[in-house]
């Protein structure tokens, strides 16, 4: 028997329709409606594709929208002059510059440019700290989407294994945190790592994302594993014609499925749930900002 596929599709518009009926709450008790802003830096084509749908989902969802656009050549201090006016922006709730910016920019000088309760990426170091003490802050959007896969899929994840393949601040030591918040036990692996295949195959939960095609092979998976494979690599495909491409994760999931009890697909596993817990974390800090609790929008 093959594993089941886990329908990040389906998950992330069941979650996107639990954050409109909340925003609508908020509209209709506070008269407040969360606001998004996203800055672009330059025409990358990817970047381009992310910032449209960011966009189109945060009106569905009912929140403003609003996107600056700034010319790749654009200097650093003028990126940053640009996130200290949406910092004092009241209307402003969520802020997020879509990465990678032009090379002539540090990243990390722009994340810690970002007010910390605006920063809906949760990449700042002060909302890392909050996560790594257990504490509340805002969670990172990819992890915090392979998070609630895991746990939509596995319910209780007490005491069970998790194996991270990963350490970036984006997605493998935040996934760690949460599942160990969870109460997982959990094994995060690297480049260095020795013994990968051994510890995947002890792995009740594996999270890839590591970003090298079908990394883990279907002997790298124990029987009841449940996989969560955050990569996307694009890969030429001649198969589908001249100059065709296809997205493939960090997993052999024709390979991994034949064990696995779940896998998630690439694409429509964890990419989906990015955006909608973009949406979520908006939601999140505009409470936040205004001194509502969370649980009075009945989320
Ligand atoms: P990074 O390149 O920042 O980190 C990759 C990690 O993988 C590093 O910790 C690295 O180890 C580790 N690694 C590299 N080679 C190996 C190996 N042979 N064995 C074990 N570990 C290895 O990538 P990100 O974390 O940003 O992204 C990972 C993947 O997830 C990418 O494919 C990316 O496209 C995808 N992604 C998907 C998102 C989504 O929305 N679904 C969002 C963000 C990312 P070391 O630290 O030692 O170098």
């Amino acid at each position: 028997m093959v594993g089941s596929i886990i329908d990040g599709k389906q998950h992330a518009i069941n979650l996107r329709e639990r954050i409109k009926v909340a925003t609508e709450n908020l509209i209709s008790k506070y008269s407040i409606t969360p606001g998004l802003a996203v800055v672009l830096v330059g025409n990358d084509p990817a970047s381009e594709i992310y910032v449209r749908n960011k966009g189109i989902q945060t009106k569905e969802a009912g929140m403003k929208s609003l996107e600056f656009r700034l010319e790749e050549k654009t200097s650093e201090e003028n990126l940053l002059k640009k996130v200290r006016e949406l910092n004092e922006d009241k209307s402003v709730n969520g802020i997020l510059v879509q990465f990678p910016v032009p090379k002539h920019m540090s990243q990390q000088k722009i994340i810690e440019s970002i007010l910390p309760s605006k920063d809906v990426d949760g990449l700042h170091p002060v909302n890392s700290g909050y996560l790594a003490s257990g504490l509340n802050g805002m969670v990172p959007c990819t992890p915090q989407g392979s998070a609630i896969l895991i746990k939509e899929t596995l319910g209780d994840l007490s005491g069970l294994h998790a194996v991270v393949v990963g350490r970036s601040n984006l997605v493998g030591k935040p996934i760690a945190q949460l599942l160990l918040k969870e109460n997982c036990t959990v094994t995060i692996c690297h480049s260095r790592t020795k013994n990968l295949k051994e510890l995947c195959l002890s792995a009740d939960i594996i999270v890839a994302a590591v970003g090298i095609p079908e990394l883990i092979k279907e002997d790298w998976v124990s029987k009841g594993t449940t996989i969560i494979d955050v990569g996307i690599n694009r890969l030429d495909a001649p198969e589908k014609g001249p100059g065709k491409t296809k997205l493939v994760g960090d997993v052999d999931f024709n390979g991994a499925i034949k064990n696995a009890s779940s896998i998630t697909p690439v694409p429509g596993g964890v990419g989906p749930m990015t955006i909608a817990c973009l949406l979520l974390n908006t939601l999140i800090a505009t409470c936040a900002q205004n001194n509502i609790q969370f649980s009075e929008l009945e989320f």
